[in-house]
């Protein structure tokens, strides 16, 4: 199947899609666009923002199509041999999970733009991209076609899926190689920054990130950074980020350097190391799982740890993250009504970080309670092995068991088989902390790395527009035990130095 992509008038906000296919014999063959994009668990409504559909045969005559369902266009194909379709994607939401085109860049997210034929997801495409006249980039994770200008091959459409485009007249800040591989950092509107250091950064955190895997699955990567907003989506050799040198500056490097690890350990976590469900996916109507607190969850998780690892965050720091999440957790009301499982599939319902609004205290946020539970797993596998396992062995394992030599996700039995042969015990209190809303024993599983943690209440007081509103709130202040055992220290140590 073959794409091309032009952008004539970008101030219009359209871009404009013809594919040339040569069906097989058969009555007619339906195009689908998806509905969502994986990475972004929601329903997107994408194929509402296609208009001026056409197809033509190969002497030209126009075909009569009709629509099928939410997703579906029916096009008669007998005796055709070559069809040429032809579509406009309108873009009204400059956003991560949307394609954006305005007067001075294009983003693809290529779930909103390119059909696939019903029941041939496993079909190669090509994909050329024709720029605006004024434009001279285009940036991707896909490879490129040798000697056909801004063309590029994907070996199916799940892969093209995976592969977002940025076009326009972009920066591409100087790559760098881990064990021979190139990382590439290209984006729209960057901005002033310290661009060295923040090169610098990233490749200390691609290299510690890697190390804690022990292996690199992938070619070349690219960090796309698409401008400022919010948000970013991870890929198998890319991830799109929400950038700018004002951002950067202004969140601070910490927080900027945490999303990109985080992004970036997700090519690990989720991408790879995934649950069953989660690939192969159902383009169509989501693709549902209760590991989310595996896949968002754990990655927050282990922001902190590779930063520390990476020489770019404090050993403090790390407690004063955990302090927070733990606050954040237990502090809102919603930890009594929704368990991490149900936050997991639910999210596709609740929104990226549960309900909004009068409902806000019904949900939870894996984000936020999945790193919390992510600690009490590494600190209660350090202490049941003497520290000689962590959390890190169930991700390798993970990575190597079901990635690398089954090509598939894991099951929720088959992860807690790989926890419980790690930690050489099935840890059935902490999956109560996953499959009820149980209160997590703090004091217990931070007593193992010999840290005390405050869990009483405590009056605070906000002054916010001259009202002082005072309320009744948990501590959790995280500090070292006064007499630690030896096993309490070397779990302490092990653990705060972030991974290998
Ligand atoms: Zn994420």
């Amino acid at each position: 199947m073959k794409y091309v992509v032009s952008m004539e008038d970008p101030a219009s906000h359209t871009f404009h899609v013809t594919l040339d296919y040569k069906p097989e014999k058969s009555d007619s063959l339906v195009l689908k666009m998806p509905d969502w994009t994986p990475g972004y668990y929601q329903l997107m409504n994408y194929a509402d923002n296609v208009a001026e559909f056409s197809v033509k045969d190969s002497d030209g005559n126009a075909l009569e199509w009709k629509r099928s369902g939410k997703t579906g266009w029916v096009i008669p194909t007998k005796a055709v041999k070559r069809l040429t379709v032809e579509y406009d994607v309108k873009t009204t939401r400059k956003f991560v999970a949307t394609s954006y085109l305005d007067a001075e860049h294009g983003y693809i997210t290529p779930a909103s733009v390119f059909m696939y034929v019903d029941q041939k997801i496993k079909t190669p495409a090509e994909v050329t991209i024709v720029p605006y006249k004024e434009w001279d980039r285009v940036a991707t994770g896909l490879d490129s076609i040798a000697k056909k200008r801004f063309s590029y091959s994907a070996p199916d459409f799940d892969i093209l899926y995976d592969s977002p485009f940025l076009i326009g007249n972009l920066e591409e800040l100087p790559a760098f190689e881990v064990k021979g591989i190139p990382h590439r950092f290209i984006g729209y509107k960057l901005g002033e920054f310290d661009k060295a250091k923040l090169m610098s950064d990233i490749r200390k955190i691609v290299e510690k990130a890697s190390a804690l895997i022990g292996d690199i699955p992938y070619k070349h990567y690219t960090f796309i950074a698409i401008g400022p907003g919010q948000g970013g989506i991870e890929h198998l050799n890319s991830t799109t980020i929400s950038f700018s040198g004002e951002q950067l500056n202004a969140r601070g490097w910490d927080g900027m350097l945490g999303f990109i690890t985080h992004e970036y350990f997700h090519h690990y976590n989720v991408k790879r190391i995934r649950p069953v469900e989660l690939g192969p996916f159902d383009y169509e109507n989501g693709s549902r799982t209760n590991m989310l607190w595996v896949s968002e969850g754990l990655t927050v998780y282990y922001e902190p740890l590779i930063m520390k690892a990476a020489g770019l965050y404090t050993t403090d720091k790390m407690l004063e993250f955990f302090k927070n999440q733990i606050s954040n957790v237990e502090n809102k009301p919603g930890r009594l009504h929704q368990s991490l499982a149900q936050a997991s599939a639910q999210t596709w319902s609740d929104g990226p970080f549960g309900r909004t609004g009068d409902e806000v205290n019904k949900t939870i946020s894996v984000y936020q309670k999945g790193p919390v539970v992510g600690l009490l797993f590494d600190f209660a596998i350090r202490h049941e092995t003497q520290n000689k396992k962590s959390l890190d062995n169930v991700m390798r394992k993970l990575y190597n068991d079901f990635y690398k030599k089954k090509n598939r996700g894991f099951t929720e039995n088959e992860l807690r088989e790989t926890i419980a042969k790690v930690a050489g015990n099935p840890l059935e209190e902490l999956f109560s902390y996953i499959y009820t809303t149980a209160e997590p024993d703090y004091k217990k599983y931070l007593g193992y790395a010999g840290l005390d943690i405050d869990t009483s209440p405590k009056e605070i007081s906000e002054t916010k527009d001259g009202v002082t509103v005072k309320r009744i709130e948990k501590a959790f202040t995280i500090t070292p035990m006064d007499n630690p055992t030896e096993l309490q220290k070397a779990i302490f140590a092990g653990w705060s130095k972030g991974g290998e």
